[in-house]
């Protein structure tokens, strides 16, 4: 890893969500915090108001899971992202910054989950199930897809969403196991589109 230039002090880390792209927090980090968060895959910054070494989650056990480290052109910030394993924020949301919408409802995420299951099946993974068993993973988008429809006529915006999340995952396990990726139905997508 390049390391960031700490002559003039501690480094400014900026903290982004693995998942969502989203902001959590921004800390700092000497020498000794970096290492530590490099070795232990769990961010731990130097706080300036403890004085001392602060691996976030040490006590509320929400730990933000180092996925990479970068450094800036300049050598001068960090940004890291990572899984949080529970709100970052210590009054309980997600972020230190308030909601942010991810405009660019990138999926990749999901279908890079699916797509390291079919290359390395793991034991009792339902999604190899399903990937193994391509009629099985046909009638499951089929199911979801009804599901869908049925919560569309309630109005109960939870079941819905979440109806919808159920169609979306069996739909991208659907394209991998034919093996497709979501890429190849945006191409096509495209084309019409021009
Ligand atoms: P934690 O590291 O999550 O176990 O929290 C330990 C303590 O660190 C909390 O009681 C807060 O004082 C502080 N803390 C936790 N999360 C944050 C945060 N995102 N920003 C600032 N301080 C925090
Ligand atoms: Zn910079
Ligand atoms: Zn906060
Ligand atoms: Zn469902």
């Amino acid at each position: 890893m390049i390391q960031p230039d700490f002559s003039k002090g501690l480094v400014p880390a900026i903290i982004q969500d693995y998942f969502t792209n989203n902001v959590l927090m921004l800390g700092y980090m000497n020498e000794e915090a970096l290492s530590k968060t490099a070795d232990e895959k769990k961010v731990t910054f130097f706080s300036r108001s403890k004085n001392r070494l602060w691996t976030k989650g040490e006590t509320s056990g929400n730990y933000l899971l180092v996925k990479s480290i970068e450094v800036d052109c300049d050598k001068d910030t960090l940004l890291i992202k990572a899984a949080p394993q529970g709100p970052t924020c210590h009054k309980g949301n997600d972020t230190c910054f308030g909601e942010q919408k991810n405009e660019s409802n990138d999926l990749s995420f999901l279908q890079n989950t699916i797509s390291n299951r079919k290359e390395n099946p793991k034991e009792g993974s339902y999604t190899n199930e399903l990937l193994n068993n391509l009629n099985k993973a046909a009638q499951k988008v089929g199911e979801e897809a009804v599901e869908l429809v049925i919560e569309a006529k309630d109005n109960n915006e939870e079941l819905f969403l979440n109806e919808a999340a159920d169609l979306m995952y069996h739909y991208l396990v659907l394209l991998t196991a034919k093996d497709y990726k979501l890429d190849d139905v945006i191409q096509v997508l495209k084309k019409r589109h021009s």
